[in-house]
């Protein structure tokens, strides 16, 4: 008898990850060099961690191998409550705290908790597509909201509230955002949290970049949003280049009295886990003091001169634009479709791997509706970069499907 994988999965996509990722496998296994440009994995590009966070690991290891409190440690809950108060988040305790293997898991939990079988969760378009991948396990519907390109990618009030039902539950608001680089200004932010706010719906805020950002302030739209039931999750992946670590955590904020059943089911399955990974609690307080990072975004900074050179090459192909992307660690070029027609963008994405290998992923992957984009991870040094767009560009040249 075959095996077959649950209809739980059906319509459940996680392209970043995906079937491509196998032929990149085979081809490093015969020995090519692929250029992993498909995941924002900092070590991988020579990004060492910080030494105050590897020598409080080896510090704390001989006593973190033990299960924690399911929640996390309180010392690390507590500097997160200290952390997100000094950044305007009102009325925290750590038991608002919830650590995590990484966001990944919690967005996870802080779904499984709340939707039931065609509930449906508001998730931008394009997104990270964790976010729609965990709503479907759930049995939920995720809605795509639109980010408007033609305005630096900010989502677009309107079309948000025109999908607003009786079944939406919550809406997910990545910020800063993966794929697009988007940092939101503090007046979408309130005009989301408004909606939010006038339909009952609870805010998952997935800021796992907020400190990696080049222009522009970053806002918890927790902080923005006091009256209002905000799930705001981030972690050390990215700001802290300990992506392996997986250490994250979700913090609760806003009104808790009418959602104690809710967050009486995510502490249930925070349990069920029996705690997350317990040597990477121990490094977040001390992450938390790091500011390693700031070198890195400021000016002459390595991330922020990467994010420039992809910027400008991926500009000088003809047919390809590029809003330049405030934040994070990707761009998320635009095909135009008069010059690179595409009509599959999976295709490309393989054609480019097989012919090149450089490894991106295609825009759709990101729950963006037309073929017409893909993303690049902007973490390999400036010079590498550029000379991977430039191939990028004479392969485009000459492809056509
Ligand atoms: N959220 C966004 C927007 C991301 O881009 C990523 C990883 O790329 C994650 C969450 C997952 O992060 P973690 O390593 O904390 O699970």
């Amino acid at each position: 008898m075959e095996f077959r994988q649950s209809s739980k999965l059906t319509g459940v996509c996680y392209e970043i990850r995906g079937p491509v990722v196998d032929r990149a496998n085979e081809l490093e296994a015969a020995g090519h060099r692929v250029l992993r440009l498909n995941i924002g994995n900092p070590a991988a590009f020579g990004f060492a961690a910080p030494a105050a966070i590897l020598d409080e690991m080896v510090r704390r290891l001989p006593t973190a191998h033990g299960y924690s409190d399911s929640r996390g440690i309180r010392p690390a809950r507590e500097a997160l409550v200290a952390r997100y108060t000094a950044r305007g988040v009102a009325d925290l305790d750590a038991d608002d705290v919830y650590l995590g293997n990484g966001v990944s898991e919690l967005a996870g939990m802080a779904i499984q908790a709340l939707v039931d079988t065609g509930d449906q969760v508001l998730v931008p378009s394009p997104d990270y597509p964790l976010w729609t991948a965990v709503t479907r396990l759930a049995g939920g519907t995720a809605v795509h909201y639109r980010c408007d390109e033609s305005n630096g990618w900010q989502p677009d009030l309107d079309d948000i509230a025109a999908r607003i039902t009786d079944r939406t539950r919550a809406i997910v608001v990545i910020n800063p955002n993966n794929p697009t680089g988007a940092v939101y200004s503090r007046e979408l932010l309130e005009g989301i949290a408004d909606l939010a706010r006038r339909h009952n719906l609870m805010i998952l805020a997935d800021e796992v970049y907020d400190r990696i950002v080049f222009e522009g302030e970053h806002h918890h739209i927790a902080a923005l949003a006091p009256d209002v039931l905000c799930l705001t999750m981030s972690g050390l992946s990215k700001s802290h280049r300990v992506a392996g670590f997986r250490a994250g955590w979700l913090v609760v904020s806003g009104p808790r009295q009418h959602a104690r059943d809710y967050l009486e089911g995510l502490t249930m399955l925070a349990g069920m886990r029996l705690c997350p990974n317990s040597p990477a609690q121990f490094v977040v307080e001390a992450a938390l003091a790091d500011t390693s990072l700031d070198a890195l975004v400021a000016p002459g900074g390595r991330l922020r001169e990467q994010r420039d050179a992809a910027w400008r090459a991926l500009n000088a192909i003809p047919g390809v634009s590029c809003v330049k992307p405030a934040a994070a660690l990707y761009a998320f070029p635009q095909l135009d479709p008069e010059v690179h027609p595409i009509r599959d963008d999976e295709r490309f994405v393989l054609d480019l791997l097989l012919a090149e290998k450089i490894h991106v992923v295609q825009g759709t992957g990101f729950n963006w509706p037309d073929p017409d984009h893909f993303r690049i991870v902007t973490l390999p040094e400036a010079d590498e970069l550029t000379a991977a767009i430039t191939t990028i560009g004479r392969f485009l040249q000459g492809y056509r499907q």
